[in-house]
Parts: C-alpha cells; structure tokens; sequence
C-alpha cells in the first residue's frame, strides 16, 4: 500500500536547523531521497544525539531552510540561521512542503488534506486518518502531531495525506496545495510569534490560499473569528459546527449531515463534549467530500480510540475518575474540558498563556476544588480567589495527584481532571511527559486503599 521514496533529491542540497523530533527525521528522510544534507542544532546534546546527519551551521549551496516549527524565522526575532538564510534569499520551508514536493516527484498524485485551527488539530487529524483507513483507502497522518510529515511513506494515487498543519508550518510552505482544507477554530494562541492576533489568523488563512483549483475549504462557524474567515471564502466552501446548523454540524448529540444523520456522538466513547463534536463534524465534511457514504463515516467516529492525553480517561480510583487533558495548555481547551463535567477537581498550571485562566470564569461553579502547580500557581491562585474558587497551591504534580483524590471524595466530585491551562516547560519536557506523570500517580492510586479504610 505505502512504499519507500525513490531518489527524488539526488544532487539538491537542503539545510536543516532544529534536530528534535521534526528536525532529526527530516534530515534522515531527505538524506535517504538522494539530498546533501547538512544539519545543526544549538544545543549540544541534540547534535551529539543525531548520528548520521553532517553537522553544519552552512548554508553554502542550500536551495531552502528546513526550520523545525519551534524556530522563529520573524516573531520575536528571527533565529540567527533563519536571518542569515533571509538576507541570502534562500527559501524556509517546513518539511510538509518538502514531503509534497517528494511525492510529486515521485510521481504519485496522492491527495493532501491539511488540518488548522486553535484546537482540535490533532484530534480531528487523526480521526480523518482513521475514518479513511477504516474505509480501506491508503492514509497517512503526521505534521504537527507526528510524526514528522517527511517520515511518512509514499503513498501510491488513491491515498491520503493527512497533515496537522500548526500556523508556524503554515508561513513556510510555497508550492504545496490541499486538496481539502480545514480550519477548526479561532482564539488567541501563540501571539508572540505572529505580532498579534491579526498575524496568526493570517497565517492560518493561508492554508486556503494554498489549495488546488477545486480545493474544499471546511471551516468551523463556532467563533467569530472562523465565522469571519468563512465569509471571506466560497465557492467550494462546506460550513461545520459543533452546535448550530452548518452543512455538517451536531445537534442535540446527532451528527447531521444536510438534513440526514450521521451518528450520534454518545456512540463515540473517545470524543467527549461539543469541542469534539466539532472534530467530528469537520472529519465527517472531509470524508464527505472524498465520496464515502454516512455508514462507513460512523463507523469510523464510533471506533476511533482517541489520542493520549485528550481528555483521556485513565483509571477510577475509589469510583473517582481521573482524566488527562495535559494537551489543553489554553483556555479555551481547558473550557471544553470543564464544560463535560458538572462537578470536578482540576488540577491546572504550569506557564501561563496571556490572560490567564480569567476566561474561564463561567465553569469556575463545576470546580469543587483547584490544586495549582507549576511556576505560575500563584497567578491561577489570584484569579481563582477573585471569583471565591476553593484552591490549594501544592507546586508539584506528584502531590497534586494524591491530593485531588482525597478532596474528590471530601467534596463528593466524581472527577479528578488535569487540564492545565498551561504550558508544562517548566516543570516537564513536554505535555506528553506531564501527562503520563499523571497516569502513573493515578493509576499508582488504584493500588492504595481509600482514606479511613485499614489495609
Ligand atoms: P491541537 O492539536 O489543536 O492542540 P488537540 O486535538 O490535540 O488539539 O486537542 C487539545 C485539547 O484541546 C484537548 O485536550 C481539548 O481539551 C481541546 N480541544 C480539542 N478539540 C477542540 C475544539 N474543536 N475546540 C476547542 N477545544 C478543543
């Protein structure tokens, strides 16, 4: 079904700066397409870790940049690499542009399906992905996510690319063109690295520009901002919402496409709440568009298994659920999550987002108790006392964990969710890291007695 690429860069030389978990592989790939490739890393330890890739801040001969999407190339300042590869005119491209160019080259007419938006990115990728699989047609999900878009296969012309394109990958690709785009939702994120709001969501529009001819835009009218952008685009537009009526939208728990339904959502235990009705909707247009009929649709929502660290449900103890939701470092993601449950333990911080967790204000009545972690627990801790939230600050995820189970059962909460509101970098390397702490302390909670029992 997939296969590897042949040669398709024999002679080209690329740079590549960044050699994490999208740098790395995208040296590896291009290397084995036939390319020179050098590579760099400023930190040590990431250069020593990368066997096989020629090491090498030079440019000389590079016809384009490879930057990891960590790596400004403008907002806050553009990394010294990316500044000398501008003045030299030489093209920064994300490696989604180079895996396009590769599978051309290749000569297989694969379609691509690029995936945005503030949240749900990954989930509505990999659903898309799994909706297509399970339909027996060749698919491929990465970007964003991961893996990285250039550790894909090729995939021969009936398949599928589907690629998390974040806003950063979005401002470095040229000749790459989405058969089906989508654009999820809007609220402010990352605004330092697009100079504002305006800024990132004209990056994000930029995944419609870069569509084929008759390229579909689906869009999400649940936020102002998508519902402008949705204004500004037709034809071959398909609106989709996670609660009022669209041409693909959820209401009252049904998956509706036009006037027909789909499924309804409680039959997928892996997508929770209306954000993920959202997802749903917009991975049901896609493969609506692609030509397949509403019964293989559903049964591919109804089986998705979900991603880690999304809401996911990780064990009971003393009939006290623990949730992850480490990926929810936003507000609004966070407020998804409050919204599914009526009376919780969450446990939130880390480093704050610009504006803090002020706009969660109207879930602040489902939370029996906050347990606050991480550097900016006393910032939480502010907000939280304003509006009357019982909280405690503990710092450290290892005592929150412990903590959220006996308050759960003091306040009679069912749940305990972890959704922190925050970036985790100062406490774990990542969000994966934060949450799999936390599966770990709460799975170790099964294995205690309750609190008041003898052993
Ligand atoms: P992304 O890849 O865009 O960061 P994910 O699919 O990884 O999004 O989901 C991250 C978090 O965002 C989830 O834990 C959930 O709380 C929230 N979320 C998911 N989908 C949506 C959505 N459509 N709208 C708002 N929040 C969402």
């Amino acid at each position: 079904m997939s296969a590897a690429f042949p040669p398709v860069f024999a002679g080209r030389r690329f740079a590549v700066m960044g050699l994490g978990r999208n740098g790395f592989p995208a040296a590896l790939a291009l290397a084995s397409m036939g390319a020179e490739v050098t590579a760099w890393d400023d930190d040590p330890a990431a250069r020593a870790a990368a066997h096989s890739v020629q090491l090498s801040e030079s440019l000389e001969g590079a016809e384009a940049l490879i930057l990891s999407p960590g790596i400004p190339h403008t907002f806050p300042s553009p990394h010294a690499v990316a500044a000398r590869a501008l003045a030299l005119g030489i093209p920064i491209l994300s490696d989604a542009e180079l895996l396009y160019r590769a599978v051309r080259a290749s000569g297989s007419k694969a379609r691509f399906i690029g995936v945005t938006g503030t949240n749900g990115k990954s989930t509505t990728t990999a659903l898309i992905a799994h909706i297509l699989k399970s339909s027996g047609l060749p698919a491929a999900a990465g970007g964003n996510l991961g893996p990285a878009a250039l550790a894909l296969p090729l995939l021969p012309d009936d398949g599928y690319y589907v690629i998390e394109m974040s806003s950063y990958m979005l401002e470095r690709i040229a000749d790459l063109r989405f058969n089906i785009a989508i654009l999820l939702n809007l609220s402010p994120d990352h605004l330092d690295r697009h100079g504002g709001m305006e800024g990132y969501i004209a990056a994000k529009q930029r995944i419609f520009v870069h569509r084929t001819d008759r390229g579909i835009a689906i869009v999400g009218i649940d936020d102002p901002h998508s519902r402008a952008v949705a204004a500004s685009l037709a034809p071959h537009l398909i609106r989709i919402s996670g609660e009022k009526t669209a041409e693909v939208w959820c209401e009252s728990g049904t998956l509706c496409n036009r006037g027909d339904s789909i499924l309804t959502m409680n039959e997928a235990a892996a997508l929770p709440g209306t954000h993920n009705a959202q997802n749903a909707a917009a991975a049901a247009a896609a493969a609506l568009a692609i030509g397949l009929a509403r019964p293989q649709i559903a049964a591919g929502i109804r089986s998705f298994p979900g991603l880690p660290h999304r809401m996911q449900f990780i064990c009971h103890a003393d009939g006290i659920a623990f949730v992850n939701d480490s990926k929810a470092t936003n507000a609004d993601s966070v407020a998804r999550a409050l919204a599914c449950y009526p009376r919780v333990v969450w446990i939130a911080g880390g480093i704050a987002k610009e504006g803090g967790i002020e706009p969660l204000a109207p879930f602040f009545p489902r939370i029996a108790e906050a347990l606050l972690i991480g550097r900016d627990a006393p910032l939480f801790a502010a907000t939280l006392a304003r509006h009357n939230v019982p909280h405690r600050i503990v710092f450290q995820l290892d005592e929150a964990v412990p903590a959220a189970l006996a308050s759960a059962r003091t306040h009679a909460a069912s749940v305990v969710l972890l959704s922190p509101a925050a970036a985790s970098f100062d406490q774990f390397k990542g969000f994966p890291e934060r949450g799999e702490r936390f599966a770990r302390l709460a799975r170790a909670l099964t294995c205690s007695p309750p609190a008041g029992k003898a052993a």
